[in-house]
């Protein structure tokens, strides 16, 4: 609309001058004219205001707010498996991959990630707060409580608590974890000792460091962990935007 009317005064300012051309008496004259038009034209184009959200330092955001990570910090690796097929529903089931969770977690998290900077890694995603119409999704493609929380309980995905995480290199480079994200059986239980040592390593390490900086662990999957408390929260629905 705005580049139509520019365009549209621009080809009038053109005709102008293309016309007054023939006429070689006016020929200066009308030269003038288009070139006063063409500046007119100039001086109306108004850059349009793009309204710029405010973002908030997390010290002034309730802490049950839903914040995305990512606009916090660009120091941690992404690799949002239900935003691709690549995972165990072999579905995608976010129509885009982006990690909100809530605000108190964002913060135990930016710790957390301190931290492992000084070990020379950084905690990479591969799931954060996951709405509750989503784990419905999930549910109805594997309705089986041993892989998907059954979504009327919820899980503490949903509540804005829990992350599915690994550990990268500062270059993006995955550590040896005990198996890949969501394999269920023992290979993924924290118990199994059963694994090289350069592994138990670097269970060890996310774990230590995890539980140090407020997060708790469950005994079948070595990448997830639930933020303290973060089970009395409310299970959330909230969808973040896809633009
Ligand atoms: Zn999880």
């Amino acid at each position: 609309m705005f580049k139509n009317r520019v365009w549209a005064l621009l080809a009038m300012a053109i005709f102008v001058f293309t016309t007054g051309c023939k006429d070689e008496s006016k020929s200066i004259n009308t030269a003038a004219n288009a070139k006063q038009a063409v500046e007119t034209v100039i001086d109306s184009i108004i850059e349009p205001k793009v309204e710029q959200p405010v973002l908030k330092s997390l010290e002034d955001v309730a802490d049950s707010t839903f914040v995305r990570l990512s606009d916090y910090s660009d120091g941690f690796a992404y690799d949002l498996r239900y935003a691709t097929d690549n995972n165990f529903l072999k579905e995608q089931v976010y129509d885009c991959g982006e990690c909100y969770t809530r605000a108190k977690t964002v913060k135990a998290l930016l710790k957390a990630n301190e931290e492992f900077n000084k070990h020379g890694v950084k905690i990479k995603f591969y799931d954060c707060y996951r709405p509750n119409s989503v784990q419905y999704k999930m549910w109805k493609i594997v309705p089986n409580p041993q892989y998907v929380a059954n979504p009327v309980k919820g899980s503490i995905h949903n509540k804005g608590g829990a992350v599915d995480i690994t550990l990268v290199t500062l270059e993006g480079e995955e550590l040896n974890m005990p198996s890949d994200f969501d394999f269920f059986g023992k290979r993924a239980y924290h118990d199994n000792f059963d694994l090289p040592q350069d592994i138990l390593d670097n269970r060890k390490l996310l774990k230590e460091t995890m539980e140090k900086h407020g997060f708790w662990s469950t005994r079948t999957e070595w990448w997830h962990y639930n933020l303290q408390g973060a089970s009395h929260d409310p299970i959330a629905n909230f969808k973040w935007d896809c633009e």
